[in-house]
């Protein structure tokens, strides 16, 4: 039993330390428990100080009331002073239409003959009552209130009192002949209890509403501290992504090294004497194939630095014509090897088409757009154009290859996307080209679009500001 209490108690420790180590590494979760004690702390602050006020108005009222009921009262109770027949129909009145009153009475300083005391002089009788049985008893108990309303026979005067914890008011008023002689009191006995109720019931409605108020409160600060748990998780993830990043990158860079040996030696290969026509389909295919892992290599390291901001851009002031014509020239050859007519229209360039750029990354996005449209074009033609419109050089690579719907278009320029139909089911590639064509569009203060009509053709269109 010792060592269940024991274990409970190291428990209870070891989650209150781990506890204060979150809250001391997270200010966000000191700031959530400040606010908490304060809208719980101001809460009861208000709730107290509105039971207060509320408590202070109701006895307000009570002895408004009561005083002008007294005043009433006293207004015809001089004349009436000896008829107590009718003093007790006036008072059976007032405690029917008033349930706050429990004792309302009429008091008078007489001689009486006491049973056992005999003669007794200036006893205070009471000669009307809401309670039968008093009448005419002495009632030596209010002589303090009596001796009080008669020194100041135009006023109510009111004391406080408790009766097994209810709340009671005793208010007296001097009852005054013509000439202001004091012919008695009238006395009345008020209790507190309707208005006590009341506002106990509104301290439970409040009390309610304030667990309520914490509940949420620490519904609230549950979720904060989850999200601040998800504010780790991220940090870590964003760690992790930076380790595989950094991976892909030193991963790509040793790649690099053998695949340059690769294609020097067969380079070197195909260069040698006597080869059969077998063996140079062999070296051909392990160029094109090393080709082709290295545009990938590229392609990873140039997302790798997109991604880290680290690509590097040497911005110069350039026309861009000599570098159309030269990758459309690159190209003619895939472009006859399918049949394919590839030209660049240059009707409408003139002589102050300048823009800035950096040349080799320009040069990155010719290939890959007109690339793409030899490689996504089955019969028909390629024609790039360059031209002016609004301060703005437009370079247009137009096909008549394979085009696409719509919903393919919005998704063209997202990381790894390509379009997976029959046409290009044979089509090798990484769906990074126009990611990163894009990205460096962009980067170098330039636009990038697409016009597409399936089964009909594309067009590419990439702009830069002109420069003067
Ligand atoms: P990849 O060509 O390596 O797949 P890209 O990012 O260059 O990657 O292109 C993404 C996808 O966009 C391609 O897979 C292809 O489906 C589509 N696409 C690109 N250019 C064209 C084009 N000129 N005509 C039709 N589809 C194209």
């Amino acid at each position: 039993m010792v060592w269940y209490y024991l274990n409970m108690f190291k428990f209870f420790v070891l989650n209150f330390q781990k506890g204060i180590k979150k809250i001391a590494s997270n200010p966000q979760l000191i700031y959530t428990i400040i606010i908490a004690i304060l809208i719980t702390g101001s809460f009861v602050f208000m709730a107290e100080k509105f039971i207060g006020i509320a408590n202070d108005a109701q006895e307000r009222l009570i002895n408004v009331r009561i005083g002008s009921l007294q005043d009433a009262f006293v207004s015809f109770a001089s004349d009436k002073i000896n008829d107590s027949e009718y003093l007790n129909n006036k008072i059976q009145n007032i405690i029917n239409t008033n349930e706050t009153i429990k004792s309302f009475k009429v008091i008078v300083k007489k001689t009486i003959i006491d049973p056992n005391t005999g003669m007794t002089p200036n006893s205070y009788v009471i000669i009307a009552s809401n309670n039968p049985e008093e009448i005419n008893k002495a009632d030596n108990q209010s002589s303090f209130l009596y001796a009080l309303a008669s020194s100041d026979p135009n006023n109510s005067m009111t004391t406080p009192l408790n009766d097994n914890g209810e709340r009671l008011f005793k208010t007296a008023r001097a009852i005054t002949d013509k000439a202001g002689n004091v012919l008695g009191v009238v006395m009345t006995t008020q209790t507190l209890s309707f208005a006590d109720i009341a506002i106990q019931s509104s301290i439970t409605n409040s009390r309610i509403l304030l667990f309520i108020v914490i509940i949420l409160i620490l519904l609230l600060f549950l979720r904060h501290s989850r999200i601040i748990d998800y504010v780790d998780l991220y940090k870590k993830l964003k760690e992790v992504d930076q380790l595989k990043d950094d991976f892909i990158s030193m991963a790509s860079h040793e790649l690099r090294t053998p695949l340059t040996i690769i294609r020097g030696y067969a380079e070197f290969a195909s260069g040698a004497p006597e080869l059969s026509s077998q063996t140079k389909d062999y070296i051909s295919k392990i160029d094109m194939s090393t080709k082709e892992l290295d545009s990938l290599v590229s392609d990873i390291l140039d997302v790798s630095r997109i991604e880290q901001g680290r690509m590097s851009f040497k911005i110069a002031k350039i026309n861009p014509s000599d570098m159309i014509e030269k990758v459309v020239a690159s190209l003619i050859l895939s472009a006859k090897e399918k049949g394919l007519n590839i030209s660049f229209d240059k009707s409408k360039i003139e002589n102050n088409q300048y823009i800035n750029v950096d040349e080799d990354r320009l040069k990155q996005i010719l290939v890959n757009l007109i690339g793409n449209a030899v490689k996504y074009t089955n019969k028909g033609e390629i024609i790039v154009r360059q031209y002016k419109e609004k301060e703005r050089l437009y370079i247009r690579i137009s096909d008549t290859g394979i085009g696409m719907t719509e919903e393919e278009k919005a998704k063209l320029f997202e990381k790894f996307y390509r379009i997976r139909i029959k046409e290009t089911e044979e089509i090798r590639g990484t769906g990074l080209g126009l990611w990163i064509t894009a990205k460096i569009t962009r980067e170098m203060n330039g636009g990038i679009s697409v016009e597409s009509i399936k089964g009909v053709g594309s067009h590419f269109i990439v702009s830069f500001p002109i420069v003067n």
